[in-house]
């Protein structure tokens, strides 16, 4: 059969599979975000009921999958679904994606095309907020899955499906609880795909190629408490040193001393990726690394948007102290957020600080993060299954394995998974992606049919 014929079976095939009910996959998509499934960080906020919803809305969506395949809701709002594969010697593969997504900023309603919770499809494209994070990742992959349970595919290897519902404050009582329900059943899986990744039409080094980005590793996260404590009073008679003072000494030194850059495999992967498709002299400086890579590292380090990438980042976040204009208050707080670089373990960053602080008088405390993913496999297993299914879907693209700047709710399940990688096929643009948590977020009609179509070659290849 020619090319052709294939790729017009195929979209013939698809298009079926996406309108069923007379409903398509883009107004289901829309449909899904009017349910308010807000995560706010004061939990209380939360109305829980939104998520119950939208678990009905989505058993009506998929019938297929909610009743040929093992559902289990995990902690009230979470779900977890287990296709069961017909040869029990080949490791499981999981899907993950989360329901839960971000408040509105009150007063940015108005600069939304269409309302946040709306779920518009127009123009081509599908408005409102968990269009991109993460909505599109839960509908996208139960598309996928009822699309092949239409088509009587049956796998060779177990898939299992994993929505979490807070992720976007912690992930602590979804993908949590998911992580402990597999490990209680003895669950392994070879690999994980999660959200963290896409399709970039408008990569800065590559404008006119589609960039795959599959991110093989997250940077890790930390944060410092640091408390100046000492003698406070009237601020008739203050003392020479107050706690505000002694503390923004402090804070100035960590700031003005950055952590070194240094370039990681899965960055230097990403440039090297990079290098056939740059001009000279940046192909020369990303092919020769191992003589570059202190000049590249210095260049990426002097941009906000690339310094992240080479090396643990610092931040000032939070400074507390004082309640009365004419009182030095006798303890002052603050808190630094550091995103640690594959390898920087939290202990060193500690210890980093400890000596840049250098002061007795200030109290420095943490609570400890979950474990960082570490990198995972980006030359075979997993990777080269996402890779051919973005290349079925996108031709032309260029594969970039990458490091996610950010956390997702991946870091739950490195001890129940191999390797994790992070990436939704759908394609968009930089300016796009930037809707993300902010307005007018929206996703492509068309990206979204790719999306599921990426999905579904993903659990074609995945599961040979
Ligand atoms: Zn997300």
């Amino acid at each position: 059969m020619s090319r052709f014929f294939i790729v017009l079976l195929v979209g013939l095939l698809l298009k079926i599979s996406m309108s069923y009910g007379g409903v398509t996959a883009a107004e289901r998509l829309g449909e899904a975000i009017q349910f308010r499934t807000v995560s706010y960080q004061d939990r209380s906020r939360i109305n829980l009921k939104e998520f119950q919803r939208l678990h009905t809305f989505l058993r009506a969506s998929f019938p297929l999958v909610f009743s040929q395949l093992e559902v289990e809701t995990i902690n009230d709002y979470s779900l977890l679904i287990r296709w069961p594969g017909s040869d029990p010697d080949l490791d499981p593969i999981l899907f993950t994606a989360h329901m839960d997504v971000v408040p509105i900023e009150p007063g940015t309603e108005e600069d939304w095309e269409y309302p946040p919770f709306a779920g518009v499809v127009a123009d081509g494209r599908i408005y409102g907020r968990g269009s991109l994070d993460n909505k599109q990742g839960v509908l996208g992959n139960l598309e996928a899955a009822e699309s092949l349970l239409a088509e009587g595919f049956a796998p060779a290897r177990t898939l299992v499906f994993a929505f979490g519902h807070d992720e976007e404050i912690s992930g602590k009582q979804g993908a949590k609880k998911l992580a402990e329900r597999m490990r209680e059943k003895g669950w392994h899986f070879a690999w994980m795909v999660d959200e963290g990744g896409m399709v970039i039409s408008d990569y800065p080094l590559l404008p006119d190629i589609p960039a795959a980005i599959i991110n093989v590793a997250e940077k890790g996260y930390l944060t410092l408490t640091l408390v100046a404590t000492g003698e406070g009073g009237h601020s008739s008679r203050p003392p020479e040193l107050s706690t505000i003072g002694r503390l923004s000494a402090a804070l100035e030194r960590i700031e003005r001393n950055p952590f070194p850059t240094r370039m990681v495999g899965p960055v230097a992967a990403m440039l090297e990726t990079m290098a056939a498709h740059v001009e000279q002299p940046t192909r020369f400086f990303f092919d020769n690394l191992w003589l570059t890579s202190w000049v590249v590292a210095g260049i990426m380090s002097e941009d906000p948007m690339t310094n992240s990438f080479v090396r643990t980042t610092t931040a000032l976040t939070m400074f507390n102290a004082g309640v009365k204009e004419n009182v030095v208050p006798q303890r002052a707080e603050a808190k630094v957020n550091f995103r640690l670089l594959p390898g920087d373990t939290p202990d060193e960053v500690v210890s980093y600080v400890t000596g840049l602080v250098n002061d007795p008088e200030i109290e420095i405390s943490y609570d400890q993060w979950d474990k960082t993913p570490g990198i995972s496999d980006y030359s075979s297993g997993g990777f080269t299954v996402i890779s051919e299914a973005i290349s079925a879907v996108y031709p032309g693209a260029v594969i970039v394995p990458s490091l996610l700047v950010a956390t997702t709710d991946t870091r739950h399940y490195i001890d129940v998974s191999d390797n994790q990688y992070r990436f939704h096929g759908m394609l968009v643009s930089v300016g796009q992606a930037a809707s993300v948590h902010g307005n007018n977020e929206y996703l492509g009609v068309q990206s979204y049919e790719n999306a599921i179509e990426i999905a579904r070659q993903m659990m074609i290849l995945g599961t040979r």
